[in-house]
């Protein structure tokens, strides 16, 4: 059975019956139609195999970025099987601004819709005009506007009622010629007067110190969500604890508006640092996990299930992942 280590960044060491690849809509859709179970798959910096997958991955190598302009914004048609971080220096390259808290995150181009990827305060949703797709059960080919898409804190309608239904061939973005930088988060407001190429630089600079490199030790990014809580039930949390890193954010439910780190919940529940066999809770950043090397499926989910108990005990929150885990039919859930 085909590894799948080098599939994944959290790099476990388990297998599934095949892997293929495609790089155009008619090649997948031959591969798909002869497959019983399959799991797409882009980068794999989302998605950690904790055992052996019984059925076929689906690589997306579908290629292509083309370009034009009007008097008002950069558009842009990419391939899904593209790389994010390589599409987001090609648009520094060419000062086809937008993109640029966006940097350095793993990953492919299809792959950045399904759960809106998002980073220092910029979701991608914001520059996404339209989805290009394939219905799996039938092969037709459509076309997905924004609305559509009902994107939201690292949640879209692909995870909903378009889960495991569609394939994701080209995201068409659009970069208005004219914009607010945003710089409100963390470390961006001490800059002064940025161009977007410094926006771009720090971001990167910011998170190289903070987050492990996968290519060096596994790890799939942040491994929950950052919970979002009523203000009765995070003033409960503040009454008990002194400085709780918060910020108000607007959702459809206009009770649900404080959203708390994961990442200090997880160090107040005592695991930062914390190792399980070969995972361990990143001394730096307690949201990701990582692989210390021979990590297994089971101590993941077994520290993942530690982590969301005690998070519960202590505060009331049930953490919720971010990352896909997939057993050997396919998608678990904790
Ligand atoms: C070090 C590190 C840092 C990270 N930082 C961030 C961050 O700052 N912000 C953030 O939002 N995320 C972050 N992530 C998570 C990850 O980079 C994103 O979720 C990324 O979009 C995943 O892309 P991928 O191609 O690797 O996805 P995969 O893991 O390959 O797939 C993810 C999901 O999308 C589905 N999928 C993939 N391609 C398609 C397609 N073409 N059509 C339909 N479905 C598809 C898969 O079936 C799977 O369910 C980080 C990860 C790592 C390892």
């Amino acid at each position: 059975m085909p590894s799948l280590q080098q599939y994944s960044t959290f790099g476990l060491n388990t297998s599934c019956t095949s892997i293929q690849s495609f790089s155009d809509v008619d090649s997948f859709l031959s591969l798909y139609k002869n497959t019983d179970v399959c799991y797409l798959l882009g980068g794999g910096s989302n998605s950690i195999f904790t055992e052996t997958f019984e059925g076929t991955v689906l690589v997306n190598e579908i290629k292509g970025i083309s370009h034009f302009d009007d008097e008002n914004s950069h558009f842009l048609r990419v391939g899904a099987g593209e790389n994010w971080h390589e599409l987001v220096k090609l648009c520094m390259q060419n000062e086809w601004f937008g993109f640029e808290n966006l940097a350095l995150i793993p990953g492919s181009v299809g792959a950045s819709p399904i759960q809106n990827i998002g980073a220092y305060g910029l979701e991608v949703d914001t520059l996404i005009q339209t989805i290009e797709a394939v219905v799996l059960s039938t092969g037709e080919k459509i076309l997905l506007k924004n609305e559509d898409c009902q994107f939201g804190y690292r949640d879209s309608v692909f995870k909903h009622a378009l889960a495991n239904k569609v394939l994701i061939t080209h995201v068409n973005f659009v970069l208005p010629k004219v914009y607010d930088l945003n710089t409100a988060y963390g470390e961006l407001a001490a800059l002064t007067n940025p161009t977007p190429h410094d926006i771009y630089h720090k971001v990167i600079e910011v998170r190289k110190s903070k987050l492990p490199d996968p290519a060096i030790l596994g790890n799939s990014g942040s491994f929950f969500k950052n919970p979002i809580v009523t203000h009765d039930h995070f003033k409960t949390i503040a009454d008990q604890y002194e400085h709780v890193p918060h910020f108000t954010v607007e959702t459809k439910s206009a009770d649900d508006s404080v959203k708390i780190p994961a990442a200090w919940l997880i160090d107040q529940a005592g695991f930062k640092g914390k190792t399980l066999n070969d995972v361990r809770c990143h001394p730096t950043q307690p949201l990701v996990l990582t692989n210390l090397g021979d990590a297994n499926g089971s101590d993941v989910l077994s520290m993942a299930r530690d982590i969301i108990a005690s998070v519960s005990d202590r505060f009331n929150i049930k953490l919720e992942p971010e990352v896909r885990l997939l057993g050997s039919k396919g998608l678990i859930s904790l």
